[in-house]
């Protein structure tokens, strides 16, 4: 396992710095040369558990950026399990290359550096990766959740985080305008894939008048067709396009000082991880701006919930149900961030640190007893 021996590769300290901003526990370097992988696993808390997060599979410019998106998604993932309730810490990998560098030899190996951390951390799919690839990994390892239904899994949890989704924009309403019905209300989705068209189906059921974009000018047309939308075709008009809600289902980082001035929404309510560029900075401009903000590792939490309940034996309506529990919780959170003049996204982070914070109490107690 080595990192690389280019001149422009991370020395060891750079790396633990790194580690130490945001108390990672451990992170692996993976390395084979045989089939060309290069990847690295980040696991930032197990307090509540064994860490869970999907492997992505990117082209990053430098191994810099595959390391700060690991360590980045790594720490999202505990805030998402410990708010969602789930015994689970969090964790992430990124596997660095093209799509074209997937093969047998590369998961099934991928696989084994994932075993070799005998189930501390817990693998799924993740951006660029399929359900076909996550079953590669599980013939070296049985640290793996995302299989397909007909493999006894739950398959793909995008609809579920949709689902989670439309729930969340239902508790915004309802603590806005008194109401949770979508009727009339205009709702922007950007990024019509996976999780915005199962978020487009749903709302367009509701009769929410929507408008969608995303860079794949197809797929947008597809997906605007069945959802009888409007479709934006400048992605500089998305900002200031008025609407009731604005849901980023595409990347991260679209929350920023370029954007928020522009935005033109009561909501903020979307499936996409790590939406607020700088989370203290961007999170206090939106709620100058009264945009009521819905915290991204809550809201798009239902797929981590679907994928978690296949170590305790899949059950479709179980977790649904526990998705639908992001309404009540999101309800409470925006309550608290009201009452202690905080935004959402700081009030989120109280929540699951809290319960971090309990539970690891709890773990030292036992251990000195
Ligand atoms: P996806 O790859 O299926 O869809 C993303 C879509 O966004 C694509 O259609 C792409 O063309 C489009 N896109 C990319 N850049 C864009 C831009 N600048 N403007 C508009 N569209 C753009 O991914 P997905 O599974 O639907 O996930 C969407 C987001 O939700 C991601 O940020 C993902 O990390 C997050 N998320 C997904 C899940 C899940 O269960 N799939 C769970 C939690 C969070």
């Amino acid at each position: 396992m080595v990192l690389s021996n280019s001149p422009t590769a991370l020395d060891s300290v750079s790396i633990l710095d790194m580690l130490s901003v945001h108390e990672h526990e451990q992170v692996l370097f993976c390395y084979d040369s045989a089939t060309g992988l290069r990847a690295i696993i980040a696991i930032h808390n197990t307090v509540l558990g064994p860490a869970l997060g999907g492997t992505r599979l990117w082209q990053y410019a430098e191994e810099k950026q595959a390391l700060t998106d690991v360590l980045r998604l790594s720490r999202g993932m505990t805030f998402k399990a410990a708010i969602s309730g789930l015994d689970l810490g969090g964790g992430k990998a990124v596997i660095i290359g093209q799509p074209t560098i997937k093969s047998e030899a590369l998961f099934r190996r991928f696989g084994q550096f994932v075993d070799s951390l005998s189930g501390k951390y817990i693998t799924a799919e993740d951006v660029n990766i399929s359900v076909k690839d996550v079953e590669l990994m599980m013939k070296e390892t049985q640290h793996v959740v995302g299989r397909s239904e007909s493999n006894g899994g739950s398959g793909d949890p995008s609809p579920v985080t949709a689902y989670g989704v439309y729930m969340g924009i239902k508790a915004c309403l309802k603590h806005r305008t008194g109401s949770e019905s979508l009727a009339q209300k205009t709702v922007l989705v950007q990024g019509t894939g996976k999780v915005g068209e199962a978020l487009a189906k749903l709302l367009h059921h509701d009769g929410a008048k929507l408008i969608l974009f995303d860079i794949d000018k197809e797929r947008v047309k597809k997906v605007a067709q069945e959802t009888n939308a409007q479709i934006i075709h400048d992605e500089s008009e998305i900002a200031s396009t008025p609407c009731d809600v604005y849901a980023p289902c595409a990347l991260g980082a679209g929350l920023n000082p370029t954007t928020i001035p522009q935005l033109n929404c009561s909501i903020v309510a979307g499936a996409a991880n790590n939406q607020l560029l700088e989370e203290k900075r961007d999170g206090q401009a939106l709620k100058e701006k009264d945009i009521l903000y819905a915290p991204d590792f809550l809201i798009n939490a239902g797929g981590l919930i679907n994928v978690s309940n296949e170590r305790i034996g899949y059950n479709a309506q179980r977790a649904k149900h526990q998705t639908e529990g992001i309404y009540d919780t999101l309800l409470s959170v925006i309550n608290i961030a009201e009452q202690e003049n905080i935004t959402p996204h700081e009030a989120a982070l109280r929540f699951a640190l809290d319960r971090i914070d309990r539970v690891a109490k709890i773990n030292a107690y036992s251990k000195k007893w």
